[in-house]
C-alpha cells in the first residue's frame, strides 16, 4: 500500500520531457482540414467562401472586421461550412476543406513582394492578409464594438522563447534552428516599434548562447526550466515590473506577448515569402520515451497528426491538447489542431475518477500558487456555493496554471472550481433555490 509520504512526494513532480528529438518533422498534408472562425477572446472571422467552392493553398478563407484573415492550409473542395468543437472548447463555425491535391497559389501571387522595413501600415497589412497573430494584430476582444480609430500604443513586446509547458519544445527548437531568422523577426520590430521595450525569454542555459545572437534587438531574460518561474503571467510581471489582471488582456494594457513561431511567420509574411498556414507542436506523454515535434497544416485532426508518427487515440486514456498542465481533454480524435503547440497523451488514469474527493485541508495547494491565492479556502467555499464569501481571497488572481490541482493528494479539481467561480463572479446569475 502506499503511504501518504509517497503520494505527496510523487503528486509534486511536474511532468517533463525525459529525451526528445531535435528535429522538426514536417507530416504530409491531411485529407481534410477543418479551419475554425472563433477563438475564445480573439478574433471572429466571417467565412468568405461557401459551399462547393474550389480553394487553393494560401487563399483567405475567413476576414474579420479589422481585416484579419485565416487561410486554407490545403488545397481542395470546401465541402461546407460546418460548426466544430474547437481543441479549445469553443464551439464554432468552421470552414471543412477536402483535400483534392491542387498546388498551392504561389507567393508571388499571393504577396506583391517584401514590406519596407519601418512601414507599419503595410507591415499591419501584410501581417493581417498572411494570416499571422503579430504584434500589430489587434484582439476582437478588444475591438468588439465601434469605429477603430487608433492601434493602441505598446509599451512592451515580450517574445517567449520558452513555453509555458515544460512538455512543449517548438519555440526553444526554432529559437537554436533558426536562429538568424528570429534575429531578423526583432530587428523589424525594433523598427517598427521604436519606443517599445522588447525581450525574449530563453531557457536559463542558453543565455549567454542568446546574449551574443540577439541583444543587438532585445533584452535577454533567461527563464528556469521549472515552475512557477516559467508560468507566462509570472514572467511578464517580473519583465514589466507589475502584474496585469488576469481578466484583462495583454494588449489593453500595452503589451504583446508573442512565441517564437510567430516571429517566424510574421518575418516569412513581410518577407513575402509564405503565409501562416502551418503549424508545429510537441508529441509527449508518460509513456512516451521521446518527444517529436512536428509541423502540420492548420486544421489537420488530431487523429492525423498522430497517425503521422504511428500513434493512435486508442492507446491512451486521454488525448490532451496543450500540455499536462493547462491543456484540455479531448472527446473525439477528430478534433482540429490549429494555433496548439502540445499533445500530450495519458497513457493511465492513476486513480479512480472521483468528480470531487474531500480535501483534506493539507494546504499543499496554497503553497504552491504562484499568485498567493489561499486555495485551500477558496476551492471549499466555491464548492458549497459559498460565492459571496470569495471575493475577498481574490479568485480572479487565478492563472489557472494548474500547479494546485497537480500537487493535490485528493486530486481535486481545483482549477475548474475557481474557473467557475470567477465566471460566477463575472457572468453569473445565482440560482435561487425556493420552497416553492
Ligand atoms: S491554478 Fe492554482 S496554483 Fe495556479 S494560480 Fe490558480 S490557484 Fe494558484
Ligand atoms: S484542495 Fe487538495 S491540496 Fe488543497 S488543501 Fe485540499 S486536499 Fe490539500
Amino acid at each position: 500500500m502506499q503511504r501518504l509520504f509517497d503520494v505527496f512526494r510523487n503528486r509534486a513532480a511536474l511532468p517533463t520531457v525525459p529525451d526528445y528529438d531535435p528535429e522538426i518533422r514536417q507530416i504530409e498534408d491531411p485529407e481534410r482540414v477543418i479551419i475554425p472562425l472563433d477563438y475564445p477572446g480573439r478574433i471572429h472571422y466571417l467565412p468568405t467562401v461557401k459551399a462547393g467552392d474550389t480553394v487553393r493553398r494560401g487563399q483567405v478563407v475567413g476576414r474579420s472586421r479589422l481585416g484579419n484573415s485565416t487561410l486554407a492550409s490545403i488545397s481542395g473542395r470546401v465541402r461546407e461550412i460546418a460548426t466544430t468543437w474547437t481543441a479549445q472548447s469553443v464551439h464554432s463555425p468552421a470552414v471543412v476543406i477536402e483535400n483534392d491535391g491542387g498546388e498551392g497559389i504561389p507567393a508571388g501571387e499571393m504577396f506583391d513582394g517584401p514590406v519596407a522595413p519601418g512601414d507599419p501600415r503595410a507591415a499591419l497589412k501584410r501581417i493581417r492578409t498572411a494570416g499571422v497573430n503579430a504584434p500589430w494584430t489587434l484582439s476582437g476582444r478588444d475591438y468588439g464594438t465601434g469605429e477603430i480609430t487608433a492601434l493602441p500604443r505598446l509599451e512592451a513586446v515580450i517574445i517567449t522563447g520558452v513555453q509555458e509547458e515544460p512538455t512543449i519544445l517548438t519555440s526553444q527548437l526554432l529559437l537554436e534552428q533558426q536562429a538568424e531568422k528570429v534575429a531578423e523577426g526583432l530587428r523589424r520590430i525594433r523598427i517598427l516599434l521604436p519606443d517599445a521595450s522588447i525581450w525574449l525569454t530563453v531557457p536559463a542555459h542558453l543565455q549567454s548562447w542568446a546574449e551574443d545572437r540577439f541583444s543587438e534587438f532585445a533584452d535577454i531574460a533567461p527563464v528556469p526550466r521549472s515552475y512557477p518561474g516559467r508560468i507566462e503571467r509570472e514572467v511578464v510581471a517580473r519583465l514589466i515590473g507589475r502584474q496585469i489582471p488576469n481578466r484583462e488582456s495583454y494588449i489593453s494594457r500595452g503589451v504583446i506577448v508573442q512565441d517564437i513561431e510567430n516571429i517566424l511567420a510574421m518575418v516569412d509574411a513581410l518577407d513575402g515569402v509564405s503565409p501562416f498556414i502551418q503549424k508545429c507542436l510537441t508529441i509527449s506523454g508518460p509513456t512516451i520515451d521521446k518527444a517529436v515535434t512536428v509541423r502540420f497544416a492548420l486544421g489537420s485532426s488530431l487523429r492525423h497528426i498522430l497517425a503521422s508518427q504511428g500513434l493512435k487515440v486508442s492507446d491512451f486514456v486521454r488525448p490532451v491538447v496543450g500540455g499536462p498542465m493547462k491543456g484540455i481533454a479531448q472527446y473525439s480524435d477528430l478534433t482540429p489542431v490549429t494555433y496548439n503547440s502540445g499533445i500530450h497523451l495519458i497513457a493511465q488514469d492513476l486513480s479512480p475518477f472521483d468528480p470531487i474527493a474531500p480535501c483534506i485541508f493539507c494546504g499543499r495547494c496554497t503553497r504552491v500558487c504562484p499568485a498567493k491565492i489561499q486555495v485551500h479556502l477558496l476551492n471549499r467555499m466555491v464548492e458549497f456555493g459559498q460565492f459571496n464569501s470569495t471575493g475577498k481571497l481574490h479568485p480572479e488572481a487565478c492563472h489557472e496554471c494548474g500547479l494546485c490541482a497537480h500537487v493535490c493528494p485528493a486530486q481535486r479539481p481545483i482549477v475548474q472550481l475557481l474557473h467557475f467561480c470567477n465566471h460566477e463572479m463575472t457572468h453569473g446569475e445565482r440560482y435561487v433555490w425556493s420552497a416553492e
